[in-house]
């Protein structure tokens, strides 16, 4: 659960007072008009093919120590899948392959919206994965004996993983020979 940003208390246009109106905020001077906008984030439930999970040791609030899939925000302008790889890339040193979307998830107060993939990892028996700057560790874990994960919606996305169920996520041309996508194609 990340808390909502702080309300503004300042116009973005004119950096005049500004007052709630609504669900959203309004200048004072101006009138300008605007709302809180979510936050798009991704994370990675990678396994490896002895069906241990990857997770990383957050260095940082919140949850500064917990365990947690490797995760991040999307960037403005930035394909969810590429957020996604990038963000394990980010954090683990690891190029994975990309397999299924397991759902969405959302809190009621909270203004992140959570995408969570299933992923493999294609590097070969603990082919060295590196805890990255938002990370102190990464480690493999039995997903019958995971450590306290960091966020209150980790278990269900764990129980939707086990379902081996999901949406496919199409292969990136990094993920299998190059042109396969168009080949089959008419
Ligand atoms: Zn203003």
């Amino acid at each position: 659960m990340s808390p909502l940003p702080e309300p503004p208390r300042h116009c973005p246009r004119c950096g005049r007072a500004v007052a709630r109106d609504g669900q959203g905020y309004r200048c004072l001077a101006d009138g300008y008009r605007w709302y809180a906008d979510p936050k798009v984030a991704v994370g990675v439930l990678v396994s490896d093919d002895r069906g241990r999970l990857l997770l990383v040791r957050r260095n940082h609030d919140p949850a500064m120590g917990r365990w947690a899939f490797p995760s991040g925000f999307v960037d403005a302008g930035e394909v969810l899948e590429d957020a996604a790889r990038r963000e394990v890339l980010e954090e683990t040193g690891a190029r994975i392959r990309l397999e299924r979307l397991l759902g969405a998830w959302s809190e009621r107060g909270d203004a992140v919206v959570f995408l969570a993939y299933a992923g493999s990892w294609t590097a070969g028996p603990d082919g060295g994965a590196q805890p990255g700057p938002e990370a102190s560790e990464v480690g493999w874990f039995d997903p019958d004996a995971l450590p306290p994960l960091a966020f209150d919606h980790d278990l269900a996305i764990v129980a939707a993983w086990r379902t081996g169920e999901g949406v496919p996520v199409r292969p990136a041309p990094a993920d299998g020979p190059p042109g396969l996508q168009q080949r089959n194609t008419p």
